[in-house]
């Protein structure tokens, strides 16, 4: 089957971030830990390089974490693989439908993720698993962009605090007017940030540390992920009619009879620019846009159907 256009680029930009060589530091780290390697691994041959996203181009959940594990995804390379981490979270994907096994061992094991991706704030593994902050800064145009790309995109989980802070940084890197002191961070909060479209959900990381001090239980998981499978439906997609923009966007629409302007009923994602519409619409005004049989309000011409109802 060929690819859409998003997976296209989606893969574009995991070509991106494997030959990535911005941050010396953490490139000088994952070879290192590749080449001394753990006891229990020692015939691995490992990744030792920056790890790509992983999931369904179409996903409506994105999950973000925070970096790969040292002997986890940069030992597989893949996110949340081989490690107790994965372990976890690809149990609890597996129970809630979004992954079709639930263990994750190693790249090639046949694991497909369901209308979920996973990305991470930093895409290379850091001594004590702690990325600086000029590292968070170096990889933000990643995430940026692989969100960007998916175009379905309905909810966001991020896996614990630097994980939120890293995805607001994001979406402020993209033009969204959002203060980050109004999302604080806490186990099962969900946000709506206005203007992205996207419901923001939180969750602690599935590390180690929090799994086996029972911070975060398996029943914990499951639950913030049915929470954020149950806004998946939804739309909160900005209501923006903004005449200007629409204007810039869509040149050739035309003013109605009796002078409504059409620009007024464009609704769009001002991220993405990306027109609101029923699903199958084409991102063009002439498709999507109407007054349909005198009613006032967005109607699909091609389908008849109340426009965003669906969306
Ligand atoms: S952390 Fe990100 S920006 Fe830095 S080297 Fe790795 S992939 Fe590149």
């Amino acid at each position: 089957m060929p690819r859409s256009k998003e997976a296209e680029a989606l893969a574009v930009i995991a070509a991106e971030i494997v030959s990535c060589q911005r941050c010396p530091r953490l490139i000088e780290h994952c070879r290192r830990v590749a080449a001394v390697k753990r006891k229990a691994y020692r015939d691995w041959v490992y990744w030792g390089q920056p790890v790509p996203s992983f999931g369904d181009p179409e996903a409506r959940l994105l999950l973000v974490g925070l970096a790969p594990g040292a002997h986890g995804a940069n030992r597989t390379g893949r996110v949340f693989t081989g490690d107790s981490s994965g372990d976890f979270l690809y149990r609890a994907l597996y129970d809630t439908g979004f992954a079709s096994q639930p263990s994750s061992t190693a790249a090639g094991d046949g694991l497909m993720l369901k209308d979920c991706y996973i990305a991470s704030a930093v895409r290379c593994a850091p001594p004590q698993n702690r990325p600086l902050p000029a590292e968070f800064q170096a990889c933000r145009d990643f995430l940026r962009r692989e969100i960007q790309q998916l175009r379905r995109l309905r909810a966001v989980l991020v896996l614990g605090r630097l994980a939120l802070d890293a995805y607001l940084s994001a979406m402020i890197s993209q033009g969204a007017t959002l203060r980050k002191r109004d999302y604080q961070f806490a186990h099962g909060a969900v946000h709506h940030p206005p203007g992205i479209g996207v419901a923001l959900l939180c969750s602690y990381h599935p590390s180690r540390q929090n799994t086996q001090t029972g911070r975060l239980t398996m029943s914990m998981m499951t639950e913030v992920l049915r929470l954020a499978k149950s806004r998946l439906g939804e739309c909160f997609q900005p209501e923006t009619a903004n005449f200007e923009q629409n204007k810039k966007n869509f040149p050739n629409v035309q003013p109605l009879d009796g002078g409504l302007h059409l620009y007024s009923f464009i609704r769009y994602c001002e991220l993405s620019a990306r027109v609101l519409g029923n699903p199958g619409c084409q991102p063009s005004a002439t498709t999507l846009v109407s007054n349909h049989e005198g009613r006032t309000g967005l109607w699909c011409k091609r389908t008849s159907m109340k426009c965003a109802s669906n969306c």
